[in-house]
């Protein structure tokens, strides 16, 4: 990677800063970086880098991932808590439980042939690897013990096709019938990912297999009734302690808080670099390079969730507890907004289209969050940078917030959608591809970031953070006098008398 430069960087470096004569040489960073330009300038996409090498170190170092309730989610953590407090940050840990699921072992061998096969969630284990003969039911669906009819499937493996009835019943009906675990083969050929849907004792091991595989199973049965296959089902499912990382800054009126949000845990699958190394780092960097800001007029509070990968859990019991236990605190939250994921490999640069003018959201959208949207895409056309909007879905951390009316944005370069020829004459890269073809696996690396785009990003929220530090009251009214903080307390007195200009 590495990226190239924007002409409009570029202007804003022979600002008056330099004119205190007190600027670090070659630094981007030089001077009190108080309006969206220079703090823009003052992050760089190298150090938002170095942040995303952390990160990929610290999956290499911990089994490959950074799952909520992992090792790996630890060191992450303290990394970024390290980092904040270098920078003059208090860090805070909010814990909260959530249901930590881990595969242990998922293995499906029939007549030495080994199948791809997905564990059904609520699927009880096999207990050890399960040898036995294949069975189907006299209806391919097996949803009752009148498509068991006659078959005694006692000691077997059910093989039965999907349709009809939920994987539930199939699972019951099955073990009615004698069945030691089920297969259930997909009605379309492609792999089949299912649910039992909750908790039962009722039910065998259950896993899927694609349509064309199951197929493959019924013909070599056909040709030999004593077929053995072997499953193995091993899930660890219990109860853990996660966390949310949180700071703010000192600096801002306590009563009109901008927050920024990203997912600090990553996939089980992987090691989760873009998704959410990038927002992580991307709002880590804001925070560094905001706190060496002198004044702001608004408090600027940043999350780095846990547990979003299960379930969006960090950010609701962020919201849950404001909400329960101060009502106040979550009326000050003028804005939200949310970076889960910005730096995919064949990228747009997208804004959560919270005016609707390209995608009727399916979620309602607060007030507020139209203004928050126009931040970015102000933004974005200052500089002539293209963008796209993406829908305002609320399958992010983002959710809890919009769902208790706080407005709220964000940015997204795109997961597994597919990439449009609109979009490639826009952004380049590969119509017909994914986003992120490494979306949600073990190739999710730092191999697989986009610089440019992750640069782009970095200083989109960079942009954005300070404008809102400095104004909201297009979002909620609220026009702030200001009021001097401290994140280096060292360094204030310097600028002391230094007005935070309003942002067009
Ligand atoms: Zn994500």
């Amino acid at each position: 990677m590495r990226t190239r430069r924007h002409t409009w960087a570029a202007p804003a470096a022979a600002g008056g800063l330099v004119l205190a004569g007190l600027a670090p040489a070659g630094a981007a960073a030089a001077g009190n970086a108080n309006n969206p330009r220079k703090l823009a300038q003052a992050v760089e996409v190298d150090a938002v880098w170095e942040h995303l090498e952390a990160l990929q170190e610290i999956a290499d170092a911990n089994g490959g991932n950074r799952a909520a309730g992992t090792s790996g989610y630890e060191a992450s953590a303290e990394y970024v808590e390290q980092v904040l407090q270098d920078a003059g940050y208090e860090t805070e840990r909010q814990y909260f439980p959530f249901t930590y699921e881990e595969v242990l072992a998922s293995s499906l061998v029939v007549d030495g042939v080994t199948y791809e096969s997905r564990i059904m969630s609520y699927s009880p284990n096999t207990d050890g690897p399960l040898t036995a003969g294949l069975s189907t039911p006299a209806t391919a669906t097996g949803c009752s013990a009148e498509e068991w009819g006659e078959v005694d499937a006692t000691g077997t493996i059910a093989l039965v096709s999907r349709g009809a009835c939920t994987f539930a019943a199939k699972s019951l009906a099955a073990a009615a019938a004698g069945a030691e675990a089920v297969i259930v083969y997909n009605n379309a050929p492609e792999p089949l990912n299912g649910t039992l849907g909750s908790p039962d004792d009722g039910y065998v091991p259950t896993t899927g297999i694609s349509g064309v595989d199951g197929q493959a199973m019924l013909a070599a049965l056909g040709e030999d009734p004593g077929l053995q296959a072997t499953l193995e089902i091993e899930v660890l499912v219990e109860e853990r302690q996660t966390f949310n990382v949180l700071a703010e800054t000192e600096a801002g009126r306590d009563d009109n808080v901008v927050m920024l949000g990203a997912h600090l845990d990553g996939a089980m699958e992987g090691p989760g670099i873009n998704d959410n190394g990038t927002g992580s780092a991307a709002i880590l960097e804001v925070a560094v390079q905001l706190a060496e800001v002198k004044k702001l007029n608004n408090t600027v509070r940043f999350a780095w969730w846990g547990a979003e990968e299960v379930g969006l859990v960090g950010s609701w019991h962020y919201v849950e507890d404001l909400a329960a236990n101060d009502p106040a605190g979550l009326d000050e939250i003028a804005t939200y907004l949310n970076f889960d994921m910005v730096g995919s490999p064949n990228y747009v640069i997208g804004v959560y289209d919270a005016d609707q003018s390209t995608y009727e959201a399916p979620v309602d959208v607060p007030e507020g969050s139209a203004a928050t949207e126009q931040v970015f895409t102000d933004y974005f056309d200052s500089i002539g940078q293209p963008w796209v909007d993406t829908e305002f879905s609320g399958r992010s951390d983002y959710q809890p917030f919009i769902v208790h009316g706080v407005p709220a944005s964000g940015l997204f370069t795109g997961a597994d959608g597919v990439k449009t020829d609109e979009e490639v004459a826009m952004f380049g890269g590969t119509a017909g591809l994914a986003y992120d073809p490494n979306y949600h696996t073990a190739e999710d690396d730092l191999d697989n970031v986009d610089g440019t785009a992750l640069e782009i990003m970095s200083k989109a929220i960079a942009a954005a953070t300070m404008s809102l530090a400095t104004d909201t009251s297009e979002i909620n009214g609220k026009r702030s006098a200001g009021k001097s903080g401290k994140p280096h307390p060292a360094k204030d007195a310097v600028d002391a008398h230094e007005v935070v200009p309003t942002v067009a």
